[in-house]
């Protein structure tokens, strides 16, 4: 692999700035000091976004060694020298004036009180032991998060359930893309999104199913725009989305009906002809039964339910049947359904069906939500064991124990609970105490009301973020300062797969520590230094990581260290040190067409479409769908809302978007104050009437707190993801407005 560096070209090599390693940094307690000491000149360096999972490569500009300023990096091959404003604004929230700065404990009177760390790491051992020594090891989980690096993840993960003795441990990439791993490990045999961002600009049909492209990833929505093809562009929503209105056609169908229309597809393109039967013979298994099953969704039951006429149904169907490279791409509209598993495979079927698979500008390609999504699917150690592997394996339990040099039997052999199933056992008492690393579940959490009021009867409760003003932090017995992206070091993985550097180029303010010395002090106070001694930094993690994955399909035993890494522009798993030749900058998977099953055949997976969970009735006579506002706003904004620039990109407070015949018969003007109610809770918003929403819908961005208030906890029944997309509701008026 060493070729790789040499056949890089020579642009790459001289655009490369200083490492963080380059710093002359103060060490400070476990070799992670806070504050910058002595420093480099005025230079550039560069690091990936840490906000989606575009992955943007950004150059950092340091003065005095620290960073002042950032631009898009031209060089880097996700985003060509383009950004987002949260890209271009992702220093502002590091120096927002409510960061946390101290450790904070809660007093016997209620309040918080600033603590030092040796005084905060007493209080967390001896809060989350003594629960353990009442309920058991298993009574304390963890809720982790896609935001962090791999290296802190994997770090988090082993340290909870082979040091600290928990079972149970789920992250927020629950909340976004178990899905998408469910769909693929079941039809692929592992969680391999196949696809490169160069696909974008080579398909001649591009379909989006549940994806607001232009809104949520809005430089992937540059790459289409690059596209030379003049491609058709579908897009599948209910909503006149951003990306709808740019597509060349768009499918408002009835709100979740997605799973009916994709069969009602296969049915057509089976009947037209449009089948790869040579691909299907030579790399699939379960097409006979998937193509039986189909022949229920003629065109007029599926016009029927999903509002489409079958006149345009015949068109989309002829579109993808003459398409010669056609792309299939998913996102949130998609994973976060009732049958969303289902609906993610229904995509998969017709990307094999059609041999849309493993060629340039093909693919079933599900689009990542968090910047380190990917990440935390494969090393946050919380649905797989460390490296994409499984607790249920002795012989991968045995792998890993030997890597790390464990004992074997410190590795649970049972999966964890998954998220909603650790909120629950809160109530029925099986989770006492619970870690919540830089996530923020009282905000975000489907029927927020619930996790809030579960959080309060913990005995426990330790959160670990940036602000300590979070709607979670607020819980809290015990508030940990956590450093932010650019405050320190590690990799990300984005959603082509691509491991990408993130640097540390700022001090983190105060005694707030990186994510990985605060591990580093965890384990340290437990008594666990034996056990993770050897992993001094996060790099020399990394080769621990590295280790795991040999033999996986996410193999990177090929990536030598940071610096690769960081010269070749991000490196895409796998990466194998088998490899005789680099690999190339931009690869897909599957083009052999042998999938990670055990006969690498991709199964086609299909199931009966299942009614909405909550259907409106008379009471609550509007649906309403939930997603991305705008392109300034992440997620639960506890970032974004700490940028000045970013804050003044979008509506301060929560907004409804309400078809003007809704409008008219509730007696609802433009700009009224509205209640929004559902059987959970209420909000309150400012009501925008428009015509992207259809009668009888609702739109609410999901970034203001106020919006999960009316979720409805439904879950995916196999990737165990929460339904936030529909859910029956109110509308009243409240207040007139101007
Ligand atoms: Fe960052 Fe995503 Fe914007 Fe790129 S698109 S700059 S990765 S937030």
């Amino acid at each position: 692999m060493k070729k790789l560096l040499e056949k890089l070209d020579p642009l790459l090599h001289a655009r490369c700035g200083p490492m963080t390693d380059d710093l002359v940094l103060n060490p400070g307690e476990f070799g992670l000091g806070r504050v910058p000491g002595k420093v480099k000149p005025d230079a550039t360096t560069t690091a990936v976004c840490g906000f989606c999972a575009t992955g943007c490569g950004l150059k950092i500009h340091l003065k005095d060694g620290v960073a002042v300023n950032l631009s898009p990096d031209t060089r880097y091959p996700v985003n060509l020298g383009m950004a987002c404003p949260k890209g271009w604004e992702a220093l502002s929230p590091l120096t927002a004036p409510n960061r946390a700065t101290t450790p904070l404990v809660r007093d016997e009177r209620g309040s918080m009180v600033a603590v030092d760390w040796p005084a905060a790491m007493e209080r967390f051992v001896e809060g989350f032991k003594g629960v353990q020594a009442r309920h058991g090891a298993r009574s304390v989980a963890y809720l982790s998060t896609g935001q962090i690096v791999n290296e802190e993840m994997a770090f988090l993960g082993a340290l909870a359930k082979f040091g600290m003795g928990m079972l149970h441990g789920d992250s927020n990439t629950r909340q976004c893309m178990a899905t998408a791993a469910t769909a693929y490990k079941q039809s692929f045999g592992f969680d391999a999104p196949p696809y490169s961002y160069q696909d974008f600009e080579e398909s001649d049909v591009l379909v989006f199913v549940g994806s607001n492209l232009c809104i949520a990833h809005p430089i992937m929505w540059q790459r289409v725009c690059r596209n030379p093809h003049r491609p058709e562009i579908i897009v599948v929503d209910p909503r006149k989305t951003e990306t709808a209105m740019a597509a060349t056609q768009h499918y408002a169908i009835t709100p979740r009906s997605d799973l009916v229309l994709l069969y009602g597809l296969a049915h057509l393109l089976i009947e037209k002809g449009a089948v790869s039967q040579n691909y299907i013979d030579n790399h699939t298994d379960g097409y006979a039964a998937f193509a039986e099953f189909v022949r229920a969704f003629d065109p007029e039951r599926v016009s029927r339910e999903t509002g489409i006429s079958q006149e345009r149904l015949h068109c989309f169907a002829n579109t993808i049947k003459e398409g010669k490279r056609v792309s299939f791409w998913w996102t949130m509209g998609v994973n976060q359904g009732h049958e969303a598993t289902r609906t993610a495979q229904a995509i998969i079927n017709l990307a094999l069906m059609t041999g849309n698979m493993g060629r340039p500008g093909t693919g079933a390609n599900s689009i990542t939500g968090q910047c380190n999504a990917m990440g935390s699917r494969l090393y946050g150690n919380t649905t797989n064991l460390l490296g994409g592997h499984s607790f249920l394996k002795a012989a991968d339990r045995e792998k890993i124990a030997s890597v790390l040099q464990i004992p074997v039997d410190s590795i649970p052999s049972e999966d964890s609970l998954a998220y909603d199933q650790i909120i629950e056992g809160i109530d029925e008492g099986t989770i006492r105490g619970l870690w919540i690393i830089a996530t923020n579940g009282a905000h975000s959490w489907i029927n927020q009301n619930r996790f809030t009021e579960l959080a309060k009867k913990l005995e426990f409760l330790v959160v670990q973020d940036m602000y300590p003003d979070t709607e979670s932090a607020k819980l809290a017995h015990l508030v940990l300062p956590a450093a932010g992206w650019g405050e320190k070091e590690g990799t990300f993985i984005n959603s082509e797969r691509r491991l990408g550097l993130v640097k540390r180029v700022r001090p983190a303010p105060g005694l707030a520590l990186a994510d990985f010395s605060i591990f580093r002090l965890i384990a340290h106070h437990w008594g666990l230094d034996e056990m993770f001694g050897r992993w001094t930094s996060p790099e020399a993690l990394f080769q621990d990581m590295k280790k795991i994955s040999r033999g996986q399909p996410c193999d990177i035993t090929g990536i030598e260290d940071y610096a690769m890494i960081d010269l070749a522009g991000g490196i895409q798993w796998p990466c194998p040190d088998s490899a005789e030749s680099p690999p190339e900058q931009e690869r897909r998977l599957f083009a052999d067409g042998k999938f990670f099953t055990p006969n690498q055949r991709a199964r086609f997976v299909f199931d009966e479409p299942q009614p909405v969970p909550e259907a409106v009735d008379a009471e609550y006579p509007l649906l309403l769908l939930t997603g991305r506002g705008t392109s300034s706003q992440w997620h639960t904004q506890t970032r974004t809302a700490n940028s000045d620039v970013l804050r003044k990109l979008y509506p301060a407070k929560a907004y409804i978007e309400l078809n003007p015949l809704d409008a008219a018969a509730l007696d609802v003007r433009d700009q009224d104050l509205v209640i929004v109610h559902s059987r959970r809770g209420e909000m309150q918003a400012t009501a925008f009437l428009t015509l992207t929403v259809r009668p009888g819908q609702v739109f609410a961005p999901m970034h203001y707190r106020e919006t999960n208030r009316l979720t409805f906890p439904a879950v995916d029944p196999h990737s165990r993801q929460p339904a936030y997309k529909s859910c029956a509701v109110a509308v009243k008026r409240a207040v007139r407005g101007k």
